[in-house]
């Protein structure tokens, strides 16, 4: 009998042991901002076994696509966190036109708020634009003892992951090259944070040479390091390695070029190990959170475009700081107890003017004299000129002036639709009253479009370009340099999404998962309610066999 008891008891032990060792102590999600899918595979050969390659060994999504437009950093980050799009979590650009402030307004911007960690307005932000909630946020609401840390150089990238009870949200002030906060979380920087800010950020950091990890030669998976297609760091004279950072900064602009290199994300992986070390992660009774967004790949995308030395050279040395990373996380919270992700809060378009010179299609749309004149034609045909203003594809009119002046909206976005479609690299024009009563619905596009359409924020007129165009403000040289992102197209869309660690298969998918799909998957690991808008689904791969 007492035997039985016993080998009951053990029993009962192996199956909470089994069902622990299930339930990740620690999440850890990594952004990287603008990567692209296929720099998993174009850079392989020069990646190690510990970083990247690592992550693949558990669940690799290949076919994971934002399914909303536009595709920017701010709408990324509150995408992935909180398992829905724009529509409803309201992030609908980086910065948009808000009607009742008459102003543009950036995604995080807060005036009731104040700078914590600096003595300036660089802290003036926090997630009060957010109208839902993170799986983060969800997190602190189930389990009231967990923690969630989020970090990011971007103070977008830091905030929109960590939701709105985090218990510290940090970003980089390019004012003052410290790690700063804001009074929305708390009123003080805690001690570890300090230290960090105190430590000597010029001798660590910015006395550097970037030159290439490898010889470059052996960098035969991007085009040659001098070429047309890249804007010029600080003052060098070429876009050519090596970057010599105290010969191309001045004392006004260090922090900024700083963050255009590989070394800033150093100084984040730095920053993100001393939180797992200070803020004990990983180690209470109820799982937490660490968010990690990667920015200077975005910055360094930008300047140089898809298919430069620098993107490459940038990729293969943030291989290396995610190996470093995984390995304080073995150390720290051990082995098989933590689970990471990561993907991207989008990828990247190519070069329109590399386009142009290899005969494919693409190119630039210049918008200030066509505004110009569809103002004008609106004049003559309506008596007034409502347009506000044209940001990120979107038109923004008046509609107080057109009420005042008791005339048609539907007709007057209309006539501005019909317009713009005409000019050369617009392939269709959305209303807002179409997207509102989704006309037209079932089109891939249109879709897109109202899932990234939100009625209080968003524009009334909603431009798609053609693939591989970019609209520009006028045609200069500078102009047809670097590269952006934020259209409905598959290069802009594909980004990795990577699983691996505790609760995770060594799985391949694929079939395509939405970035929405991320925030309930992660829910579902840890027995969590879904975040409060939630519209993806739970990736069931990687809980069946
Ligand atoms: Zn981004
Ligand atoms: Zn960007």
């Amino acid at each position: 009998m007492l035997k039985r008891i016993i080998y009951i008891l053990l029993l009962g032990i192996a199956f909470t042991a089994k069902a622990q060792e299930k339930q990740p102590k620690l999440i850890v999600g990594i952004v990287v901002d603008q990567m692209s899918y296929e720099y998993l595979y174009r850079f392989e050969k020069k990646y190690g076994k510990g970083g990247f390659k690592r992550l693949m060994k558990g669940t690799n999504c290949r076919s994971t696509h934002y399914n909303y437009v536009p595709t920017y950093t701010a709408p990324g980050h509150a995408s992935i966190y909180t398992g829905t799009t724009p529509a409803n979590h309201g992030i609908v650009a980086n910065d948009w036109y808000r009607r009742s402030s008459n102003k543009l307004v950036n995604c995080v911007e807060d005036l009731a708020v104040q700078t914590v960690g600096s003595e300036n307005n660089s802290g003036k932000f926090s997630p009060v634009n957010l109208k839902v909630n993170t799986v983060t946020d969800q997190l602190k609401l189930d389990r009231s003892t967990s923690k969630v840390i989020s970090l990011s150089i971007k103070n977008r990238g830091a905030i929109l992951p960590g939701g709105h009870l985090s218990d510290g949200t940090y970003w980089f002030d390019s004012k003052t090259g410290k790690m700063i906060s804001s009074s929305f979380y708390k009123s003080d920087l805690p001690e570890w944070v300090k230290l960090f800010n105190n430590q000597s950020i010029e001798s660590l950091y910015l006395k550097q040479t970037w030159t290439t990890y490898f010889p470059i030669e052996q960098y035969t998976e991007s085009g040659p390091d001098d070429s047309p297609y890249e804007y010029l760091l600080g003052n060098k004279e070429k876009s050519t390695f090596p970057y010599h950072l105290p010969s191309i900064t001045t004392p006004e602009n260090q922090f900024e070029i700083f963050v255009s290199t590989p070394f800033a994300n150093t100084y984040l992986t730095d920053f993100a190990i001393r939180a797992l070390e200070n803020e004990q992660l990983g180690k209470s009774a109820t799982p937490d959170m660490l968010c990690i967004s990667y920015s200077s790949t975005d910055i360094i995308g930008h300047a140089f475009g898809p298919q430069s030395v620098e993107i490459e050279d940038t990729y293969i040395r943030l291989d290396q700081e995610i190996e470093r990373l995984l390995k304080e996380l073995d150390a720290r919270v051990g082995k098989g107890k933590y689970t990471v992700f990561l993907t991207a809060d989008h990828a990247v378009s190519p070069v329109p003017q590399l386009l142009l010179d290899k005969k494919l299609a693409g190119g630039y749309l210049f918008v200030d004299e066509k505004l110009q004149v569809l103002k004008t034609q609106l004049t003559a045909k309506f008596g007034i000129d409502p347009i506000l203003h044209l940001t990120n594809s979107s038109v923004y009119v008046d509609k107080k002036m057109i009420a005042e002046s008791n005339k048609d909206y539907v007709a007057i976005c209309q006539f501005i639709a019909d317009e713009i479609r005409q000019w050369e690299g617009v392939k269709n024009v959305y209303t807002a009253s179409q997207l509102i009563n989704g006309v037209g619905s079932g089109d891939k596009w249109f879709d897109m479009f109202r899932k990234g359409y939100n009625y209080h924020e968003s524009g009334d007129v909603l431009v798609q370009l053609e693939s591989g165009y970019w609209a520009r403000s006028k045609d200069s040289e500078k102009s047809r340099k670097g590269t952006s992102h934020g259209s409905p197209y598959a290069y802009d869309t594909h980004v990795p999404l990577l699983w691996y660690g505790c609760g995770i298969p060594k799985k391949e998918i694929f079939r395509t998962v939405e970035i929405i799909d991320i925030a309930p998957t992660i829910s579902h690991l840890l027995n969590i309610s879904f975040p409060s808008a939630t519209t993806g689904n739970v990736i069931v791969e990687i809980f069946t066999k």
